[in-house]
């Protein structure tokens, strides 16, 4: 097996111990740096992390890179995108612009049903001709691993397509992409008189169908006022469970409906955007250890109050960042863009924000066991940028930092870059 040494990094950050999963209260503020670093990978995982003076006696036929000042960090992870889809939807945003509220936009036949027409009439190979170039960008911005939802077909065949799509562009790599089913994402225009029908087909028809192909790993349900009350999401999400899925919950987004703590309450593994939480819901997410996904990015594109991410983190609630990539409410790639709005809109610190997209966001989608952190034994997804300090990720904000992305060992991605280490200005 080859033995990849990468020397004389500024800074390594995500240094976590084996076996940490969250980091709450001062840990989270810790970003786990080691400086004057250097990361050890053998095939496909990592195996050394310590300081470049410790380094141990290595293979003779090691094959050894000077990285003269850069960082190195784990592979970023996008926990929450919705990025199967076809279609723009520029005229919707531009009537936002113009004062029409996304509410009243849906109930003219805009919002996600417009999306969904236009999923609709898409072949799954033009569903994967489409997001791949998402991804690309995504990978150039040093995210490694993407959840990804459907939730643009809304019937049995149009959703088993987009999860048929995401099958063939996780194949492809060299990225990794976590399926979740998204099929209560609205109730699609042909059942809006008879949204009971549309409960029994989710409930009954699709979800067992979904869990008999094995394509999605995740459920997820938009609980909101005029989408799914409580208590439609909830027989879903119960019913999902029962088939093995894994939960997910869109919660009090566009109002304070209680979606934490029926997230909270069925054991979902994370609750996402929680811009109306209210405190008894974050309460219960930092007692049921859900976490909660933050998508500052659909607040800035809506122009609405951002999550309040103080709150939760103050009151020991696990915090992950994701960009909700969607046509609608969020269309963007640039997960460190993200960062920085976590830090300058939700008072998040640097380090705060690096965890939640790195350690956190792993944990988000049940994959805190082998990514998210530089540490022996994890899977040797990382990404070699050009500063001299992770906090220029963020500070030094709309431009791409990423140099070097590499995806189980192997170099995936190599962006050209037009400033040296630490001189980013
Ligand atoms: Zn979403």
């Amino acid at each position: 097996m080859t033995t990849t040494v990468f020397r004389n990094a500024s800074q390594l950050v995500g240094v976590v111990a084996e076996g940490t999963s969250v980091k709450l209260g001062s840990a989270f503020r810790d970003p786990g740096v080691i400086h004057d670093g250097t990361l050890v990978v053998e095939g496909s995982h990592i195996v050394w992390v310590g300081r470049t003076r410790d380094l141990p006696a290595l293979p003779s036929q090691a094959k050894v890179f000077d990285l003269a000042g850069k960082v190195i960090l784990p592979g970023l992870i996008d926990g929450h995108t919705h990025l199967i889809f076809a279609g723009e939807r520029l005229d919707e945003w531009e009537q936002r612009l113009s004062g029409q509220s996304y509410q009243a936009i849906a109930e003219s036949g805009g919002g996600i049903m417009s999306t969904v027409r236009a999923v609709r009439q898409a072949s799954r190979s033009k569903l994967v001709e489409l997001a791949r170039p998402r991804l690309e960008r995504l990978l150039s911005f040093g995210v490694t691993t993407v959840e990804v939802k459907t939730g643009y077909g809304l019937s049995l065949k149009d959703e088993l397509r987009c999860l048929e799509a995401i099958a063939d562009l996780n194949a492809s790599g060299p990225w990794e992409l976590i399926p979740t089913f998204l099929g209560a994402h609205a109730v699609p225009t042909e059942f809006a008189n008879d949204r009971a029908v549309y409960l029994h087909l989710l409930c009954d028809e699709m979800l067992p169908e979904i869990a008999r192909c094995g394509l999605a790993r995740f459920v997820d349900v938009f609980c909101e006022t005029d989408v799914f009350d409580l208590q439609e999401s909830k027989r879903i999400l119960l019913r999902a469970r029962e088939l093995g899925f894994e939960l997910k919950v869109h919660a009090d987004e566009l109002t304070p409906l209680g979606g934490a703590e029926l997230a909270a309450s069925v054991g979902a593994v994370s609750a996402d955007h929680l811009l109306c939480v209210s405190d008894r819901g974050i309460e219960a997410l930092a007692h049921s250890g859900t976490v909660a996904t933050l998508l500052p990015g659909t607040a800035l594109f809506l122009g609405v109050e951002f999550a309040p991410a103080r709150r939760l983190i103050d009151s020991g609630v696990a915090v992950a960042l994701a960009t909700d990539c969607n046509p609608g409410t969020c269309p963007t790639e640039h997960l460190p863009l993200i960062g920085t709005l976590a830090c300058t809109r939700m008072g998040m610190l640097p380090a705060e924000t690096f965890n939640a997209l790195t350690l956190h966001a792993a944990h988000s989608v049940r994959r805190g066991q082998d990514l998210g952190s530089l540490t022996p034994g994890k899977q040797a997804d990382f990404v070699i940028c050009n500063i001299s300090d992770y906090r220029q990720l963020f500070y030094h904000f709309g431009i791409n930092h990423v140099w070097q992305v590499y995806k189980r060992g192997q170099l995936v991605r190599e962006n050209a870059t037009s400033h040296s280490a630490g001189k980013a200005w």
